[in-house]
């Protein structure tokens, strides 16, 4: 039975999956995604950036018959190795054996697949088409392209996948507003890269305790935690590390305002990160070059209006990243969503209030652990007595 259009705006990471298994279910689904086609374009200026992939979102990809395809690009973590400040690590293991594990995936291979997977299952994408604006009482939506020409279409049913930002979410709280809170995190980051240990002079791969081609154990999630602050590392299938700093915004030594240039950092991870450094040969133009991002979570009271427009993935629920599971949260979603119109009837509103029933509870509770997890990540996990806990189970 054919089902009703659906006009999904954003075709990230949740937005491809989503239109995936929505044409699977036979639904007309058109994305508008206000970037170019990546697979054409490539991502973020060719840098590596990976997210880890948990349980939540795994069991969301087996659902959708992806998680095969996904893991033979991934890199399992079977823990956090934990670096001091003395160059000493050890490994904290995430379960007693490798079948409680999570997974390094590169965000660019992970989005080409989904594409391609959404596209192969019905979806058709419109790229280079960013949402501007929409009517939902005419049931219309303004998209501009790249070079800021816009256009007006008629509508299916709305779902926005547009992000944090997200434009539809703007659109709908002008139209009926939806109890949104925007809490700020006052950390920002900045992400730097290890390169394969064949890019590095054999004097500084020797603390380092990599193997295979890694400068580091491949096989876990590094951290640098330093209490206010720390760095973090994931692999990459290429055997690179992608490194993410995290930093205050604003105040006193060490903030991203004190350390002004590339020298500055240079000088701060000398003394703060010795043994990161020297694995880092290009740390002064990633430095420079990469952006500072920031970080928040969004709560709102309202993701839906009526049964014309919903939100899911990061547009209702941007959370901060330190608990690995903005991704991992928004994949469930897609699998719950999806079910609830195929079996709607025609009744959308019914469908998406009841999504936002099923899911909020979820996506409050991860957005707080989330928070938590930002002071265990950066300051408990060298505690000695948090070590203490940990090895009699209770953490
Ligand atoms: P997005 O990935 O933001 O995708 C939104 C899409 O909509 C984009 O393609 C964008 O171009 C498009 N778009 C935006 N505006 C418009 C518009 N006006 N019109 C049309 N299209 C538009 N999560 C994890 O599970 N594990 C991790 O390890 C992890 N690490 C993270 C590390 C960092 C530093 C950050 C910032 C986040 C991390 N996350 C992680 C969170 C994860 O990145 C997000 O939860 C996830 O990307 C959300 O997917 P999404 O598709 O909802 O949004």
């Amino acid at each position: 039975m054919s089902q009703h259009p659906i006009t999904l705006i954003g075709g990230g990471l949740v937005g491809a999956l989503l239109a995936q298994q929505l044409a699977q279910r036979g639904f007309a689904v058109d994305v508008f995604e206000k970037r170019p086609d990546p697979r054409h374009a490539g991502f973020a200026g060719g840098r590596s950036i990976n997210l880890a992939l948990a349980e939540r979102g795994l069991h969301a990809l087996r659902s959708t018959g992806l998680a095969d395809d996904v893991l033979q690009r991934a890199v399992m973590m079977r823990g956090r190795m934990v670096h001091d400040r003395d160059g000493q690590h050890s490994l904290q293991r995430y379960g007693i054996d490798d079948s409680e594990v999570i997974w390094s995936v590169s965000r660019g291979a992970l989005n080409t697949l989904l594409l391609d997977a959404a596209e192969a299952a019905g979806a058709k994408f419109h790229f280079d088409q960013a949402l501007t604006t929409a009517d939902f009482d005419r049931q219309r939506i303004r998209l501009a392209d790249a070079d800021g020409v816009e256009r007006e279409l008629s509508a299916g049913l709305l779902i926005g996948a547009d992000g944090a930002g997200s434009a539809l979410r703007a659109a709908m709280n002008a139209h009926t507003p939806l109890g949104e809170r925007v809490e700020p995190l006052d950390h920002g980051y900045k992400e730097l890269e290890i390169p394969p240990a064949s890019d590095l002079p054999a004097a500084v791969l020797q603390a380092g305790g990599g193997r295979d081609g890694f400068a580091l154990e491949p096989n876990a999630l590094h951290i640098w935690p330093h209490g206010s602050y720390m760095c973090i590392a994931l692999p990459n299938t290429e055997r690179s590390f992608t490194v993410t700093l995290f930093l205050p915004n604003r105040g006193v030594a060490p903030s991203f305002p004190t350390l002004p240039d590339a020298a500055a950092a240079a000088a701060f991870f000398s003394e703060q990160f010795p043994g990161l450094l020297p694995l880092m040969p290009r740390f002064a133009e990633d430095f420079e070059h990469n952006p500072i991002g920031t970080l928040s979570t969004l709560y709102l009271e309202r993701w839906h209006l009526d049964g014309r427009a919903l939100l899911i993935g990061d547009a209702a629920h941007a959370i901060v990243p330190f608990h690995g599971q903005g991704m991992n949260c928004g994949f469930e979603d897609t699998v719950v969503l999806a079910n609830l119109l195929a079996e709607a009837r025609g009744d959308h509103a019914g469908a998406f209030a009841e999504f936002q029933r099923q899911r909020q509870p979820n996506a409050d509770a991860i957005a707080h652990m989330a928070l938590e997890n930002y002071i265990e990540m950066r300051d408990s996990v060298a505690d000695p007595h948090y070590l203490a806990k940990r090895e009699l189970g209770a953490l």
